[in-house]
């Protein structure tokens, strides 16, 4: 298992559809490393409870499937990591979604003087998918929101995965084991990242 030190952060972005078990391991694999875990969608979630400026902008988009604009999540994500307790690492669940995101995270980090150490794709069967996330009874979970979230996920998010193997930093797990099956994959993936 990798462990966080304070000279080498670990910076990970767990990468995978709608009802893969992303924040679950999001949150497993940050309690291990003594890192954060960085959910954007419970962020955009929280703020629709609290009816706070974010939350009126999204709640509409989040409800009907789509994506929230890459600036507005630009500005979530620049703010969080800025955060104290992001400077040991993170693991950052539900973004990037889309190549323009991945290249704002790049320039975040760059800018910075840090870089993601691996991108960890979880892969589950897509006929599983729709039974998980329906078995989830979310506000955004109807069976036509979660298509529509699938279709969107295959449309704009999918081409990260070229995207980080071509730069060497995709690790894939088959997410279509027990939860601690897939830590245990998670863990293994990520020796020797960083
Ligand atoms: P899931 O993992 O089930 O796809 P999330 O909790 O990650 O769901 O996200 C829920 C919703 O929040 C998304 O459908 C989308 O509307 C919005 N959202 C979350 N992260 C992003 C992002 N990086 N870019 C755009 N929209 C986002």
């Amino acid at each position: 298992m990798v462990a966080a030190s304070p000279s080498s952060a670990l910076r990970i972005v767990l990468l995978g559809p709608p009802g893969s078990g992303k924040g679950t391991q999001a949150e497993i694999l940050a309690q291990g490393l003594g890192v954060p875990a960085i959910s954007t969608g419970q962020m955009l979630r929280d703020a629709v409870a609290a009816a706070s400026p974010l939350g009126l902008k999204v709640n509409e988009i989040m409800a009907a499937g789509e994506l929230v604009d890459d600036e507005t999540m630009a500005d979530v994500v620049r703010e969080r990591m800025a955060a104290d307790d992001a400077q040991k690492g993170f693991v950052l669940d539900g973004y990037p979604r889309t190549l323009a995101q991945a290249a704002t995270l790049q320039e975040i980090l760059g800018g910075a003087g840090q870089r993601l150490e691996a991108v960890v794709q979880i892969d589950v069967p897509e006929g599983e998918l729709v039974n998980r996330v329906l078995g989830r009874q979310r506000a955004d979970d109807t069976e036509d929101v979660i298509r529509q979230r699938l279709a969107v996920y295959h449309e704009q998010t999918e081409p990260l995965v070229a995207f980080y193997r071509e730069r060497g930093l995709l690790r894939d797990v088959d997410g279509h084991q027990s939860i601690e099956d897939v830590s245990k994959s998670i863990r293994d993936a990520l020796v020797g990242a960083g």
